[in-house]
């Protein structure tokens, strides 16, 4: 092929990638993380497990075997309903902040205090399927991929072992690591769209993602710092909160009935509420 065929063939197939990711019924069968990574999925699984052991280490993680069972099991069911290539873990941290992120690899942690914001399951999914987005996508190591590259020259972090490399040099805790998680405006509108497919295919209503939002954003405004820090690095702007509904209506067929709660939701999030009210 002479160049300008081999571009427009680069060009075409990047296109169908991309209608791809727009498409739910191709779920599962369309690669959602391609784009350069110098990370292999074993050595982001390895990095992730590594993070994972130093939040362990360092959070409360709920360890209540119905509650701890009941995140990890909504958190496979949309597992099951999505693009990633990791087995994904899910954990329930003890914390009254408002708080979720995934680490490298497939690790997804949520806080009770997100747990008790949300006011049905439906909601609840919906931040559990954004984080899971991140993960289908592989953000953290793309991102990485991308900083190392240009830091390349003041820094030899290609040499160092990446993220791991910054946070062990910089004297970092795993939680000022994960400050390196400030995505492009690119993967958080990416980590929306397929989230919100994901959280439809599993069965849900996916407005819930839209409450959701709204509920973190009204939250913020009047408690301000009840939302975590982290959390704050991916914010629910107004522009995604409006982008997300259009997603609703051009992408996502319409169905006579959607989940929206569970009896199951209602009982954890009670039993929490009384432990530690909001
Ligand atoms: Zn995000």
């Amino acid at each position: 092929m002479c160049g300008a065929t081999v571009l427009l063939f680069s060009l075409a197939t990047g296109l169908h990638a991309a209608d791809n990711k727009k498409n739910p019924d191709k779920i599962g069968q369309r690669n959602v993380a391609s784009g350069l990574n110098r990370y292999s999925v074993e050595q982001e699984l390895a990095l992730g497990r590594q993070l994972a052991a130093e939040v362990e280490k360092q959070a409360k993680i709920v360890t209540d075997p119905i509650i701890a069972e009941y995140v990890n099991r909504l958190g496979q069911n949309l597992t099951r309903n999505s693009d990633t290539v990791f087995p994904m873990t899910f954990r329930l941290l003890e914390s009254d902040e408002i708080n979720a992120f995934t680490l490298p690899g497939g690790y997804v942690f949520i806080s009770t205090g997100l747990l008790k914001l949300s006011d049905n399951e439906a909601e609840l999914a919906s931040v559990i399927a954004y984080e899971l987005a991140h993960a289908a996508a592989r953000h953290a190591t793309r991102q990485a991929t991308r900083s190392d590259l240009i830091n390349a020259g003041k820094l030899p972090l290609l040499l160092t072992g990446g993220l791991a490399g910054i946070a062990a040099r910089q004297a970092l805790g795993p939680v000022s690591a994960m400050a390196f998680y400030h995505f492009s405006r690119e993967y958080e509108t990416e980590a929306d769209l397929l989230g919100l497919q994901y959280l439809w295919k599993a069965g849900y209503d996916p407005t819930a993602s839209v409450d959701m939002f709204e509920r973190v954003e009204s939250t913020e405004k009047a408690k301000p710092g009840s939302v975590s820090q982290l959390f704050r690095t991916h914010p629910r702007t107004a522009a995604r909160i409006e982008q997300t509904q259009k997603n609703i209506e051009a992408l996502l067929p319409s169905r006579a009935e959607h989940i929206l709660n569970t009896s199951e939701y209602e009982s954890i999030r009670e039993q929490l509420l009384k432990a530690s009210p909001k």
